[in-house]
Protein backbone atom coordinates (compact mmCIF):
# COMPACT_ATOMS: atom_id res chain seq x y z
CA UNK A 1 0.00 0.00 0.00
CA UNK A 2 1.41 3.31 -1.14
CA UNK A 3 0.80 6.50 1.50
CA UNK A 4 -3.19 6.75 1.68
CA UNK A 5 -3.61 10.22 0.40
CA UNK A 6 -6.18 10.44 -2.48
CA UNK A 7 -8.28 13.02 -3.83
CA UNK A 8 -11.75 11.50 -5.14
CA UNK A 9 -13.44 13.35 -8.19
CA UNK A 10 -17.31 13.35 -8.04
CA UNK A 11 -18.72 13.28 -11.72
CA UNK A 12 -22.79 13.00 -10.35
CA UNK A 13 -21.88 15.96 -8.20
CA UNK A 14 -20.32 17.63 -11.35
CA UNK A 15 -23.35 16.60 -13.46
CA UNK A 16 -25.97 18.05 -10.45
CA UNK A 17 -24.01 21.42 -10.21
CA UNK A 18 -24.25 22.09 -13.69
CA UNK A 19 -28.22 20.96 -13.93
CA UNK A 20 -28.63 23.22 -10.84
CA UNK A 21 -26.91 26.26 -12.52
CA UNK A 22 -29.11 25.58 -15.42
CA UNK A 23 -32.32 26.13 -14.03
CA UNK A 24 -30.88 28.93 -12.04
CA UNK A 25 -30.28 30.60 -15.24
CA UNK A 26 -32.96 28.84 -17.56
CA UNK A 27 -33.14 31.23 -20.06
CA UNK A 28 -29.48 31.51 -20.51
CA UNK A 29 -26.48 29.80 -22.44
CA UNK A 30 -23.52 28.30 -19.93
CA UNK A 31 -19.77 28.83 -20.16
CA UNK A 32 -18.52 26.57 -17.50
CA UNK A 33 -15.42 27.51 -16.59
CA UNK A 34 -12.70 25.10 -16.10
CA UNK A 35 -9.81 27.41 -15.85
CA UNK A 36 -6.92 26.73 -13.82
CA UNK A 37 -7.58 22.96 -14.64
CA UNK A 38 -10.66 23.15 -13.83
CA UNK A 39 -10.47 24.85 -10.57
CA UNK A 40 -8.00 21.85 -9.43
CA UNK A 41 -9.96 18.67 -10.73
CA UNK A 42 -8.15 18.36 -13.91
CA UNK A 43 -10.04 19.08 -17.38
CA UNK A 44 -9.68 16.05 -18.24
CA UNK A 45 -11.30 14.43 -15.60
CA UNK A 46 -14.50 16.78 -15.93
CA UNK A 47 -14.93 18.00 -19.02
CA UNK A 48 -17.16 14.91 -20.35
CA UNK A 49 -19.93 15.43 -16.71
CA UNK A 50 -19.96 19.40 -18.25
CA UNK A 51 -20.64 17.83 -22.04
CA UNK A 52 -24.32 19.55 -21.28
CA UNK A 53 -22.62 23.11 -20.84
CA UNK A 54 -22.97 24.99 -24.02
CA UNK A 55 -19.23 26.40 -24.35
CA UNK A 56 -16.18 25.75 -21.93
CA UNK A 57 -14.22 29.01 -20.75
CA UNK A 58 -10.50 29.06 -19.41
CA UNK A 59 -7.42 30.99 -20.43
CA UNK A 60 -4.47 28.88 -21.40
CA UNK A 61 -4.38 27.69 -25.09
CA UNK A 62 -3.09 24.44 -23.75
CA UNK A 63 -5.85 23.59 -21.72
CA UNK A 64 -8.41 24.99 -25.06
CA UNK A 65 -6.50 22.79 -27.48
CA UNK A 66 -6.72 19.87 -25.20
CA UNK A 67 -10.43 20.18 -25.59
CA UNK A 68 -10.31 20.29 -29.32
CA UNK A 69 -8.77 17.14 -28.98
CA UNK A 70 -10.89 15.53 -26.79
CA UNK A 71 -13.33 16.04 -29.51
CA UNK A 72 -15.10 19.19 -28.41
CA UNK A 73 -16.41 21.16 -30.88
CA UNK A 74 -18.76 23.63 -29.27
CA UNK A 75 -17.72 27.21 -28.30
CA UNK A 76 -14.53 27.75 -25.92
CA UNK A 77 -14.48 30.98 -24.84
CA UNK A 78 -10.06 32.89 -24.08
CA UNK A 79 -11.20 34.60 -20.65
CA UNK A 80 -8.01 37.10 -20.47
CA UNK A 81 -8.48 37.10 -24.71
CA UNK A 82 -4.98 36.54 -26.07
CA UNK A 83 -1.30 37.44 -24.61
CA UNK A 84 0.48 38.15 -27.71
CA UNK A 85 -0.31 38.37 -30.82
CA UNK A 86 1.41 35.10 -32.84
CA UNK A 87 -1.60 32.90 -30.46
CA UNK A 88 -4.26 34.13 -33.14
CA UNK A 89 -2.89 31.78 -35.36
CA UNK A 90 -3.90 29.45 -32.70
CA UNK A 91 -7.14 30.39 -31.70
CA UNK A 92 -8.15 30.53 -35.69
CA UNK A 93 -6.67 27.31 -36.07
CA UNK A 94 -8.57 25.94 -33.04
CA UNK A 95 -11.66 27.79 -33.63
CA UNK A 96 -11.46 29.68 -29.81
CA UNK A 97 -13.79 32.57 -28.93
CA UNK A 98 -10.83 35.24 -27.22
CA UNK A 99 -11.85 38.11 -25.26
CA UNK A 100 -10.49 41.52 -26.13
CA UNK A 101 -10.05 44.04 -23.49
CA UNK A 102 -7.43 46.45 -25.07
CA UNK A 103 -6.65 48.60 -27.96
CA UNK A 104 -3.36 46.76 -28.97
CA UNK A 105 -5.69 43.33 -29.56
CA UNK A 106 -7.94 44.85 -31.83
CA UNK A 107 -4.79 46.09 -33.92
CA UNK A 108 -3.62 42.60 -33.86
CA UNK A 109 -7.34 41.35 -35.37
CA UNK A 110 -7.36 43.48 -37.59
CA UNK A 111 -3.56 42.59 -39.11
CA UNK A 112 -4.05 38.89 -38.72
CA UNK A 113 -4.55 36.37 -41.60
CA UNK A 114 -7.33 34.22 -40.33
CA UNK A 115 -9.09 31.46 -41.82
CA UNK A 116 -12.21 32.67 -40.37
CA UNK A 117 -13.52 35.38 -38.78
CA UNK A 118 -13.33 34.97 -34.82
CA UNK A 119 -15.84 35.51 -32.54
CA UNK A 120 -15.49 37.91 -30.24
CA UNK A 121 -15.66 39.26 -26.66
CA UNK A 122 -15.76 42.62 -25.83
CA UNK A 123 -14.43 42.95 -22.02
CA UNK A 124 -15.24 46.11 -20.32
CA UNK A 125 -13.88 47.52 -16.44
CA UNK A 126 -17.39 47.78 -14.87
CA UNK A 127 -15.22 48.72 -11.91
CA UNK A 128 -12.81 46.34 -10.99
CA UNK A 129 -10.14 47.51 -12.64
CA UNK A 130 -8.49 44.97 -14.08
CA UNK A 131 -8.83 43.99 -17.52
CA UNK A 132 -11.43 45.78 -20.03
CA UNK A 133 -12.63 49.15 -21.87
CA UNK A 134 -13.84 51.55 -19.50
CA UNK A 135 -17.67 52.15 -20.92
CA UNK A 136 -17.24 55.12 -22.39
CA UNK A 137 -14.58 53.63 -24.67
CA UNK A 138 -16.65 50.51 -25.62
CA UNK A 139 -18.67 51.94 -28.47
CA UNK A 140 -15.45 53.04 -30.20
CA UNK A 141 -13.69 49.87 -29.21
CA UNK A 142 -17.27 47.64 -30.87
CA UNK A 143 -17.36 50.09 -33.69
CA UNK A 144 -14.14 49.39 -34.75
CA UNK A 145 -14.37 45.66 -34.33
CA UNK A 146 -17.27 45.78 -35.90
CA UNK A 147 -16.11 47.06 -39.23
CA UNK A 148 -13.05 44.25 -39.43
CA UNK A 149 -13.71 41.46 -41.71
CA UNK A 150 -12.20 39.29 -39.07
CA UNK A 151 -14.48 39.49 -36.81
CA UNK A 152 -18.17 37.54 -36.52
CA UNK A 153 -20.61 37.22 -33.37
CA UNK A 154 -19.67 39.78 -30.74
CA UNK A 155 -20.55 39.63 -27.07
CA UNK A 156 -19.98 42.55 -24.44
CA UNK A 157 -18.67 41.04 -21.44
CA UNK A 158 -17.99 42.26 -17.94
CA UNK A 159 -17.08 40.86 -14.29
CA UNK A 160 -18.61 41.84 -11.25
CA UNK A 161 -15.93 42.25 -8.41
CA UNK A 162 -18.36 41.67 -5.58
CA UNK A 163 -21.42 39.86 -6.72
CA UNK A 164 -21.55 38.09 -3.74
CA UNK A 165 -23.15 41.26 -2.22
CA UNK A 166 -26.47 41.91 -1.82
CA UNK A 167 -26.45 45.11 -3.54
CA UNK A 168 -22.66 44.14 -5.42
CA UNK A 169 -24.20 44.54 -8.94
CA UNK A 170 -25.76 47.60 -8.59
CA UNK A 171 -23.21 50.06 -9.90
CA UNK A 172 -21.65 47.44 -12.10
CA UNK A 173 -24.58 47.02 -13.91
CA UNK A 174 -24.99 50.55 -14.81
CA UNK A 175 -21.90 50.85 -15.89
CA UNK A 176 -22.49 48.23 -17.97
CA UNK A 177 -25.68 49.81 -19.40
CA UNK A 178 -23.84 53.06 -20.25
CA UNK A 179 -21.20 50.88 -21.93
CA UNK A 180 -23.82 49.20 -24.10
CA UNK A 181 -25.91 52.07 -24.72
CA UNK A 182 -27.16 52.62 -28.59
CA UNK A 183 -24.84 48.60 -28.95
CA UNK A 184 -28.28 46.33 -29.27
CA UNK A 185 -25.67 44.18 -27.71
CA UNK A 186 -25.35 40.05 -26.76
CA UNK A 187 -23.98 40.19 -23.16
CA UNK A 188 -22.03 38.02 -20.65
CA UNK A 189 -21.95 38.94 -16.89
CA UNK A 190 -22.53 36.65 -14.14
CA UNK A 191 -19.46 34.73 -12.26
CA UNK A 192 -20.88 31.85 -9.57
CA UNK A 193 -22.11 34.54 -7.66
CA UNK A 194 -24.48 36.47 -9.43
CA UNK A 195 -25.79 33.41 -11.21
CA UNK A 196 -27.24 32.34 -7.94
CA UNK A 197 -27.78 35.59 -6.54
CA UNK A 198 -28.92 38.09 -9.47
CA UNK A 199 -30.81 37.25 -12.14
CA UNK A 200 -30.74 40.56 -13.61
CA UNK A 201 -27.19 39.86 -14.52
CA UNK A 202 -27.54 36.73 -16.51
CA UNK A 203 -28.35 37.88 -20.28
CA UNK A 204 -26.95 35.62 -23.00
CA UNK A 205 -24.44 33.52 -21.52
CA UNK A 206 -23.84 33.36 -17.78
CA UNK A 207 -20.08 32.26 -16.33
CA UNK A 208 -20.15 30.28 -13.33
CA UNK A 209 -16.67 28.51 -12.31
CA UNK A 210 -16.60 27.76 -8.08
CA UNK A 211 -20.45 26.66 -7.66
CA UNK A 212 -19.81 24.06 -10.70
CA UNK A 213 -17.40 22.47 -8.16
CA UNK A 214 -19.94 22.95 -5.03
CA UNK A 215 -18.49 25.63 -3.21
CA UNK A 216 -19.67 28.76 -2.13
CA UNK A 217 -18.64 31.95 -4.02
CA UNK A 218 -18.97 33.86 -1.09
CA UNK A 219 -16.91 31.36 0.94
CA UNK A 220 -19.52 30.49 3.57
CA UNK A 221 -20.83 27.33 2.86
CA UNK A 222 -24.10 28.16 4.32
CA UNK A 223 -25.30 30.54 1.45
CA UNK A 224 -25.23 27.53 -0.49
CA UNK A 225 -26.54 24.86 1.13
CA UNK A 226 -29.61 24.90 0.52
CA UNK A 227 -29.55 24.92 -3.36
CA UNK A 228 -28.35 21.45 -4.03
CA UNK A 229 -25.13 22.18 -5.03
CA UNK A 230 -22.67 19.15 -4.01
CA UNK A 231 -18.88 19.32 -3.17
CA UNK A 232 -16.92 17.94 -6.49
CA UNK A 233 -13.97 16.33 -4.96
CA UNK A 234 -12.98 14.47 -1.71
CA UNK A 235 -9.77 14.75 0.20
CA UNK A 236 -9.35 12.12 2.14
CA UNK A 237 -6.52 10.05 3.95
CA UNK A 238 -5.87 8.07 6.97
CA UNK A 239 -4.19 8.02 10.54
CA UNK A 240 -0.52 6.44 10.45
CA UNK A 241 -0.05 6.82 14.18
CA UNK A 242 -1.57 7.81 17.33
CA UNK A 243 0.27 9.26 20.53
CA UNK A 244 -1.08 9.66 23.86
CA UNK A 245 -0.77 12.99 25.50
CA UNK A 246 -0.33 13.78 29.15
CA UNK A 247 -0.73 17.71 30.03
CA UNK A 248 1.77 20.26 29.25
CA UNK A 249 2.73 17.94 26.00
CA UNK A 250 3.25 19.87 22.98
CA UNK A 251 2.37 19.11 18.91
CA UNK A 252 4.52 19.45 15.84
CA UNK A 253 6.59 22.10 14.98
CA UNK A 254 6.92 25.25 17.04
CA UNK A 255 4.73 22.98 19.69
CA UNK A 256 1.93 25.40 18.58
CA UNK A 257 -0.45 23.32 20.45
CA UNK A 258 -0.18 22.12 24.08
CA UNK A 259 -2.47 19.76 26.15
CA UNK A 260 -4.23 20.87 28.70
CA UNK A 261 -4.41 17.30 30.39
CA UNK A 262 -3.95 13.86 28.90
CA UNK A 263 -5.00 13.55 25.03
CA UNK A 264 -5.17 10.78 22.74
CA UNK A 265 -4.47 12.32 19.17
CA UNK A 266 -3.33 11.17 15.57
CA UNK A 267 -0.92 11.98 12.87
CA UNK A 268 -2.95 12.05 9.14
CA UNK A 269 -1.01 11.35 5.94
CA UNK A 270 -1.78 14.75 4.60
CA UNK A 271 0.34 18.06 5.01
CA UNK A 272 0.73 21.24 3.57
CA UNK A 273 3.11 19.69 0.33
CA UNK A 274 -0.45 17.79 -0.31
CA UNK A 275 -2.44 21.44 -0.47
CA UNK A 276 -3.86 21.24 2.67
CA UNK A 277 -3.52 24.87 3.78
CA UNK A 278 -0.13 24.96 6.65
CA UNK A 279 -1.90 28.34 8.11
CA UNK A 280 -4.90 26.46 8.95
CA UNK A 281 -4.98 26.55 13.09
CA UNK A 282 -6.12 24.40 15.46
CA UNK A 283 -9.41 23.93 15.65
CA UNK A 284 -10.02 23.34 11.85
CA UNK A 285 -12.52 20.78 11.50
CA UNK A 286 -11.93 17.25 9.87
CA UNK A 287 -13.33 13.94 10.35
CA UNK A 288 -12.28 10.66 11.32
CA UNK A 289 -14.14 7.75 10.60
CA UNK A 290 -17.52 9.61 10.54
CA UNK A 291 -16.81 11.80 13.53
CA UNK A 292 -16.56 15.36 13.42
CA UNK A 293 -13.22 16.79 15.10
CA UNK A 294 -10.45 19.28 14.74
CA UNK A 295 -6.71 19.73 14.30
CA UNK A 296 -3.94 20.06 16.24
CA UNK A 297 -0.62 22.25 16.14
CA UNK A 298 1.04 22.95 12.88
CA UNK A 299 0.37 21.44 9.52
CA UNK A 300 3.69 20.05 8.47
CA UNK A 301 4.61 19.45 5.11
CA UNK A 302 3.40 15.43 4.85
CA UNK A 303 1.32 15.39 8.32
CA UNK A 304 -1.26 17.27 10.72
CA UNK A 305 -2.39 15.95 13.71
CA UNK A 306 -5.88 15.85 15.03
CA UNK A 307 -7.55 15.51 18.23
CA UNK A 308 -9.37 11.93 19.22
CA UNK A 309 -10.98 13.20 22.18
CA UNK A 310 -14.22 11.97 20.59
CA UNK A 311 -13.34 9.31 18.05
CA UNK A 312 -13.20 6.17 21.08
CA UNK A 313 -12.28 3.87 18.13
CA UNK A 314 -10.23 5.59 16.07
CA UNK A 315 -6.96 3.86 15.42
CA UNK A 316 -4.60 3.68 13.08
CA UNK A 317 -5.79 3.32 9.02
CA UNK A 318 -8.77 4.84 10.54
CA UNK A 319 -10.10 6.84 7.54
CA UNK A 320 -9.89 10.98 7.91
CA UNK A 321 -11.96 13.38 5.76
CA UNK A 322 -9.82 16.58 4.97
CA UNK A 323 -12.67 18.11 2.85
CA UNK A 324 -15.69 16.89 0.86
CA UNK A 325 -19.48 15.94 1.70
CA UNK A 326 -19.12 16.01 5.40
CA UNK A 327 -16.48 19.03 5.95
CA UNK A 328 -16.89 21.44 3.84
CA UNK A 329 -14.03 22.97 1.90
CA UNK A 330 -15.23 26.17 2.44
CA UNK A 331 -15.36 25.64 6.18
CA UNK A 332 -11.45 24.21 5.91
CA UNK A 333 -10.97 27.57 3.82
CA UNK A 334 -12.28 30.08 6.03
CA UNK A 335 -10.71 28.64 9.26
CA UNK A 336 -7.33 29.15 7.41
CA UNK A 337 -7.87 32.65 5.99
CA UNK A 338 -9.13 31.61 2.62
CA UNK A 339 -11.28 30.77 0.11
CA UNK A 340 -12.81 27.14 -0.97
CA UNK A 341 -11.09 28.52 -5.00
CA UNK A 342 -7.81 28.66 -3.48
CA UNK A 343 -7.76 25.22 -1.54
CA UNK A 344 -8.91 23.07 -5.10
CA UNK A 345 -6.53 24.83 -6.89
CA UNK A 346 -3.76 24.13 -4.58
CA UNK A 347 -4.32 20.38 -4.89
CA UNK A 348 -0.57 19.38 -5.00
CA UNK A 349 0.33 16.97 -8.06
CA UNK A 350 1.51 14.39 -5.70
CA UNK A 351 -1.86 13.70 -4.15
CA UNK A 352 -3.57 10.81 -6.77
CA UNK A 353 -6.98 11.57 -8.14
CA UNK A 354 -9.77 8.54 -8.73
CA UNK A 355 -13.11 9.72 -10.24
CA UNK A 356 -16.17 8.01 -9.13
C1 LIG B 1 -12.96 32.89 -13.02
C2 LIG B 1 -13.92 33.67 -13.81
C3 LIG B 1 -15.28 33.37 -13.75
C4 LIG B 1 -15.87 32.34 -12.81
O1 LIG B 1 -15.82 32.85 -11.49
P1 LIG B 1 -16.51 32.06 -10.28
O2 LIG B 1 -16.49 33.01 -9.15
O3 LIG B 1 -15.66 30.86 -10.02
O4 LIG B 1 -17.85 31.69 -10.74
C5 LIG B 1 -16.13 34.08 -14.59
N1 LIG B 1 -15.65 35.05 -15.40
C6 LIG B 1 -14.35 35.37 -15.46
C7 LIG B 1 -13.89 36.45 -16.36
C8 LIG B 1 -13.44 34.70 -14.67
O5 LIG B 1 -12.15 35.03 -14.72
Amino acid sequence: MSRPIVATIHTAALRQNLAIVRQAAANSRVWSVVKANAYGHGIDRVWQSFSDTDGFALLNLEEAILLRERGWKKPILLLEGFFHRDELEIIDRYRLTTSVHSNWQIKAIAEAQLSAPLDIYVKMNSGMNRLGFQPEMVYNAWQKLRALDNVAEMTLMAHFAEAEQPEGVTVPMQRVEQAAEGLNCRRSLANSAATMWHPETHFDWVRPGIILYGASPSGQWQDIAGSGLQPAMTLSSEIIGIQNLQAGDGVGYGSRYRASAAQRIGAVACGYADGYPRHAPTGTPVMVDGVRTQTVGAVSMDMIMVDLTPCDRAGIGSKVELWGNAVKIDDVASAAGTVGYELMCALAPRVPVVTE
